[in-house]
């Protein structure tokens, strides 16, 4: 199944320019492995780059190569088969199998129907494995910075569709919103929040004091 939410340009150009915090590198590794789409795409920005640091484009003024650039990215594409090393494996794809905890998954309840798993990308934005409960509504939030969240398995659904395995929802700053799990079956996602993360309900605004999300 081939992801219908993707990641925007400008975020491929900071993943494929190296620039982007550790955690939303591996939720951008991990779409991609999902993603023939998005995948094809950072070839191409890396060809683009390789080529700049190899000399081999000719000066030009810094407009005419990001111009270059987005004409390349707006070309139609050819989609290739899956190459191995981004062969998925189960529900978690390869780049996420490398920062799992060797000893296992254990979640740890956080609310009523969510579980997470904190991951360790090292300083920066905290990546984290999210499960919740098969139709349960998460606690309605906003946080200071994007927020992303990638589906790895079940699905779930925000004010703008439904979202599925490989699928990545983006909220933006200072956004309020309540996803809620598929009734299918529980929905496990990767979260980055490149901020902070606050509760609004009434209650969540009395959790805000004591647990740190
Ligand atoms: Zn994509």
């Amino acid at each position: 199944m081939i992801p219908l939410a993707h990641l925007s340009d400008d975020v491929l150009v900071d993943y494929a320019a190296g620039t982007l915090p550790q955690a939303t590198a591996l939720l951008v590794a991990t779409h991609l492995a999902l993603c023939p789409d998005c995948r094809e795409e950072v070839r191409l920005l890396e060809e683009v780059g390789g080529a700049m640091l190899a000399e081999r484009v000719p000066e030009a003024p810094a407009d005419h190569l990001l111009a270059d650039c987005l004409a390349l990215l707006d070309r139609p594409v050819t989609v290739q088969e899956q190459p191995a090393r981004y062969c998925a494996d189960g529900v978690y794809p390869r780049p996420l199998l490398d920062v799992l905890p060797a000893d296992g998954l254990t979640w740890h309840k956080r609310a009523k129907g969510l579980a997470e798993i904190r991951l360790d990308t090292g300083p920066g934005p905290v990546a984290k494995l999210l499960k919740i409960s098969a139709g349960q509504p998460m606690p309605r939030h906003t946080h200071s910075g994007r927020e992303f969240t990638l589906v790895l398995d079940g699905s779930f659904s925000d004010d703008y569709g439904v979202y599925r395995r490989g699928d990545v929802a983006v909220a933006t700053e200072g956004e309020i919103h309540q996803p809620i799990a598929g009734a299918e079956r529980d929905c496990i996602c990767l979260a980055v929040v490149e901020g902070s993360l606050s509760l609004t309900g009434p209650i969540g605004r009395v959790l805000n004091l004591f647990v740190r999300f």
